[in-house]
């Protein structure tokens, strides 16, 4: 390992699970093999690939199945690509759902932050992939900006019909959080809250989620955590930095690493259905790099 990684490395002390990575973006291309290799020695043991068109989620699969100790995927049209919504996707997509390395539908939900489909596109997309996961009975992995009120109503027609859900990259308000959890369902946070400048709000608002409702990610490799003591030149997140979440959230819901290591992790095994192999009991307590970190 060089010393540029070494540096920049800190190892979480139980196995995590990044419930939210984007594996299929051309900054990871032809890096697949190193970037799980080193989420290994950073103790992220697992990752779930977001899926956001037809063709991220095929490819999502491929990298499964090329990496099956490590990786799973979702399958879905994320509220930007809604407009390529047709009234063939549905078939499209489950043949994809079959795929056995396949463990929810998403990423799907609304984004009127930004409006790069109509909302009316978005809806209709949002729409027929609840219909989906009622149908394979998976869990839904969502996305929502700036469209709490809408989301939650139509989530809440649903809500009695669908087996799990989960708003990954939670940054709403306090409303919207409680909104969330009074339909049960989890909250998946990323290095938004290690954010000193933006994430503020947020870090005030953690505590209240149940801990046996929290899911941690890092929507790599978007959103590198600002926490970091040394950021990689590249500027690009990868999986290996999900304990810098870890951390900075241990402090916000007056939790240790470890617990929350566990609990995080325990509820991302409980809400993807992993098998038992992905629960590994690995803490790392004499790890002279983890000793390193807790100093
Ligand atoms: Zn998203």
């Amino acid at each position: 390992m060089s010393d540029s990684k070494q540096n920049s490395l800190l190892k979480a002390p139980a196995a995590l699970i990044d419930i939210g990575v984007n594996l299929t973006s051309d900054r990871f291309h032809g890096k697949h093999s190193e970037i799980i290799e080193q989420a290994l020695e950073a103790n992220v043991l697992t990752q779930i690939v977001t899926g956001t068109s037809l063709s991220s989620s095929e490819e999502a699969l491929k990298l499964c199945e090329q990496f099956p100790e490590q990786l799973r995927s979702t399958v879905g049209i994320h509220p930007h690509d809604a407009s390529e919504f047709t009234s063939q996707t549905p078939m499209n997509l489950k043949d994809l759902l079959q795929h056995p390395l396949c463990v929810a539908v998403g990423e799907t939900g609304l984004d009127f932050n930004r409006n790069f489909s109509t909302p009316q596109e978005q809806e209709k997309a949002f729409e027929a992939q609840l219909e989906l996961a009622i149908e394979f009975q998976k869990p839904l992995f969502m996305h929502e900006r700036d469209a709490f009120e809408r989301q939650h109503e139509i989530l809440k027609s649903y809500r009695d019909h669908i087996a799990d859900g989960v708003i990954h990259c939670f940054t709403g308000s306090q409303k919207a959080l409680f909104g969330y959890l009074d339909l049960d369902l989890y909250i998946g946070i990323t290095g938004w809250v290690c954010d000193e400048r933006r994430g503020t709000d947020l870090q005030e608002l953690v505590h209240n989620i149940p801990a046996d409702r929290l899911m941690i990610e890092t929507d790599a490799p978007y959103l590198l955590p600002r926490n970091m003591d040394k950021k990689p030149k590249d500027r690009t997140n990868r999986p290996a930095f999900l304990p810098w979440v870890l951390k900075e959230m241990s402090q916000h819901m007056k939790l240790s690493e470890l617990d929350l290591a566990h609990k995080t992790s325990d509820n991302a095994r409980r809400f993807f259905r992993l098998p038992d192999s992905f629960s590994p009991a690995n803490e790392v307590a004499n790890d002279p790099v983890s000793d390193f970190y807790r100093l």
